[in-house]
């Protein structure tokens, strides 16, 4: 079978975007360096990001007005494939186009477009995006940097009050960044309005900081060392009255202000949640990263051997053990699995961010929701499994020069960044359990008192793929009894989506009962519970888009492979999760064990397809080379 029809499935809606991007990545080669000092690597990307620049692709996701490509699900997916590559390239031009471009897009207005827009996409204005400091990273809410109106001079006064509102890890900042996008608390009047954001020049033409702003380096750090991370420190720097990206608040001369949203805590949950595109990209880019990490470790698996079989000449090709299956076949079929989700996901943000008349809050919710859970299960998942894939080459998977260590170093972080996962997937039960009603990314033990008493009585599984087929197929999946329940589509989405609801449930109803006692401390000690009710949700929402893609292939081959690899998504998923089926009367003690011989089944039937479904990735080659593999 050719990898092509696979290929057509896992390319979706952008196909041909992502044909041209992998062709311009294979002519470019935009490959790892190796053994570069700190500022060697910082010189490498910068010089590679002023190429991407030239290609055209980071104009992708800006307006058509500006001279953007006005395509937001494309620039996405044109960032994800970047992930193949060298990551602190992808990290970069996530930081420029991404952060600092998209603050300025979404957060700003006409004379902001107007004045920096082109310059920030032709790289000619280097910027940063300065959120996080020392003191508080994923409770940005309490940010503690000062922007005070001065009505006398129409100017903002930036400072940093104390050592803990040091802006801290701030991508571009310790040695390319001219500008800042800095969220500080607004205050004017004498009265705080919370956290905005501002343009804040910090360097000049020569590169020199600004009167007033010191600049740190957080030096080398576990990973993407290409990119320069650093601090900012901010004493009285003035920036005029226009600097405020002022779409959702603005200050007028005098002082005064105003804001279509009234509620502070509702302001800045609303901006946080248009810049949701950088968590979507993370996304992809680490989905990107696992996919090449696999593509790898089946080359050197279908090569390598080890031991003898009785009577056989020939050592074993280490493919061929079972164990070794087990390692690399449940991994590809996640990242499948993860890939579908992450192309719907892609499309619903291309589908809301490009709609003319202003989208429902209850669907821009349930997108930031998605986001946040596809986001923390997708770099998870690339976590463990780069690392499987460096087990699985053994000693040659730890040599540099086989990019796995390195591909594990560069994407440890994005677990981290782009919000904790954790922190993420409460944000993702939050909104199940209260659906969407309350401020969604609020965390705070206020919010979450008022959560743990206003949760909805009745929770409702929404279908968000395919949901005639899913409709069709969960009527017709046979009893629990029945031979061959195991394979059967049906069955397995309903056997996801009862767990769902009964996670949920129960988490509500834990919380109910708790609530008449200290809310926050109920909260909190139910977190194992709601982080358990956000996990199995993805999980559903990741086999509902699978399901969708199967239905869309129209191959006959193709779907066959599909359907058996879906199949190994969730009966992989059954095996590690059995102690909750089984605890719960989900699966009988024979059934649970008849899964562990179903997993054992599909990895024996997808064995000989395992070099297809990884060059079905389409890696460009220049990614794929590599010592280990000659
Ligand atoms: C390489 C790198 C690049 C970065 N680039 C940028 C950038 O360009 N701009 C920018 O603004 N920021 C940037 N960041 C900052 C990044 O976004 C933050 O590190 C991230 O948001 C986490 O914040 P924190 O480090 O303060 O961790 P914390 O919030 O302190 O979390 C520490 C631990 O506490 C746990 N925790 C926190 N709150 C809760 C809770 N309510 N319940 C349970 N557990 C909790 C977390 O799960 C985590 O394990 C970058 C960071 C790194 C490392």
């Amino acid at each position: 079978m050719n990898p092509e029809a696979l290929t057509v499935v896992l390319d979706g809606q952008w196909a041909e975007l992502r044909r041209e991007v992998r062709k311009q990545l294979s002519e470019n080669a935009y490959d790892e360096p190796r053994d570069l000092s700190t500022e060697d690597y910082r010189v490498w990307v910068l010089d590679q990001l002023h190429k991407l620049a030239k290609t055209g692709q980071p104009r992708l996701g800006f307006a058509r007005e500006y001279g953007g490509g006005g395509d937001i699900g494309g620039s996405v997916v044109s960032f994800e494939l970047l992930g193949l590559g060298d990551l602190s390239l992808m990290v970069k031009s996530g930081v420029q186009w991404g952060l600092f471009g998209g603050a300025v897009q979404l957060l700003g207005t006409k004379q902001h477009h107007e004045r920096y827009l082109s310059r920030i996409m032709d790289l000619d204005l280097p910027g940063c995006f300065a959120m996080t400091e020392t003191g508080h990273g994923s409770d940005v809410q309490h940010l503690r940097t000062t922007a005070t109106y001065d009505p006398e001079t129409r100017q903002f006064v930036i400072d940093t009050p104390d050592p803990s509102a040091r802006k801290d890890y701030i991508g571009n900042a310790a040695r390319d960044g001219r500008m800042a996008v800095v969220f500080a608390q607004l205050v004017t009047g004498g009265e705080s309005r919370g956290v905005h954001a501002f343009l804040v020049p910090i360097r000049n033409e020569l590169g020199e900081p600004l009167p007033g702003v010191e600049i740190g380096d957080c030096g080398r750090k576990g990973g993407l060392n290409g990119v320069d991370n650093g601090r900012l420190t901010f004493r009285s720097v003035r920036v005029p009255r226009e600097a405020l990206l002022n779409r959702y608040g603005d200050v007028a001369e005098d002082g005064t202000y105003s804001s279509p949203i009234e509620s502070d805590g509702r302001r800045f949950f609303t901006m946080l949640g248009t810049l949701i595109r950088g968590r979507i990209s993370v996304a992809g880019a680490a989905t990107s990263a696992a996919e090449r990490a696999l593509a790898l470790a089946v080359r050197y698996g279908e090569q390598r051997r080890q031991f003898n079989a009785p009577g056989d000449a020939e050592e074993v090709v280490v493919l061929d053990y079972r164990a070794h299956q087990r390692k690399l076949l449940p991994a590809i079929a996640k990242t499948y699995a993860l890939h579908f989700a992450q192309e719907e996901l892609v499309r619903k943000l291309h589908e809301i961010q490009s709609a003319e008349e202003e989208v429902d809050e209850h669907s821009q919710r349930e997108l930031e929701s998605r986001a946040a859970g596809i986001k923390a299960m997708a770099t998870w998942h690339a976590t463990k499994t780069i690392q499987t894939a460096r087990e699985a080459c053994g000693g040659a998977g730890y040599l540099a020069a086989n990019v796995l260590t390195v591909l594990k170093a560069d994407t440890d972080v994005f677990t981290t960044f782009e919000g904790d996962n954790t922190v993420l997937l409460q944000l993702v039960a939050k909104g199940l359990l209260t659906n969407y009603r309350d401020h969604f990314s609020d965390l705070s033990p206020l919010a979450m008192a008022r959560f743990v008493a206003e949760q909805v009585v009745e929770t409702v599984i929404e279908r968000t793929a395919a949901r005639k087929v899913i409709e069709r197929l969960v009527d017709a999946a046979p009893g629990r009894d029945d031979d061959g329940v195991l394979f059967d589509r049906g069955w397995q989405v309903a056997l996801f989506e009862d767990r769902e609801k009964h996670v949920l449930e129960g988490c509500a109803r834990r919380l109910r009962r708790a609530a008449e006692g200290d809310p926050f401390e109920a909260f909190n000690d139910a977190q194992d519970h709601v982080l358990s009710a956000a996990r199995v949700h993805v999980d559903r929402v990741v086999l509902e888009a699978f399901v969708a893609a199967i239905e869309r292939c129209e191959d006959d081959e193709a779907r066959g492979v599909l359907n058996q690899l879906c199949d190994l998504y969730v009966l992989s998923n059954l095996e590690e999760d059995r102690a909750w089926f089984l605890e719960h009367g989900r699966l009988t003690a024979s059934r649970a064990k008849s899964v562990i011989a179903a997993v054992n089944e599909l990895c024996a039937k997808l064995r000989p397809d395992a070099r297809l479904l990884v060059d079905a990735f389409a890696i460009p080659e220049p990614f794929l080379r590599a010592e280990m593999l000659g």
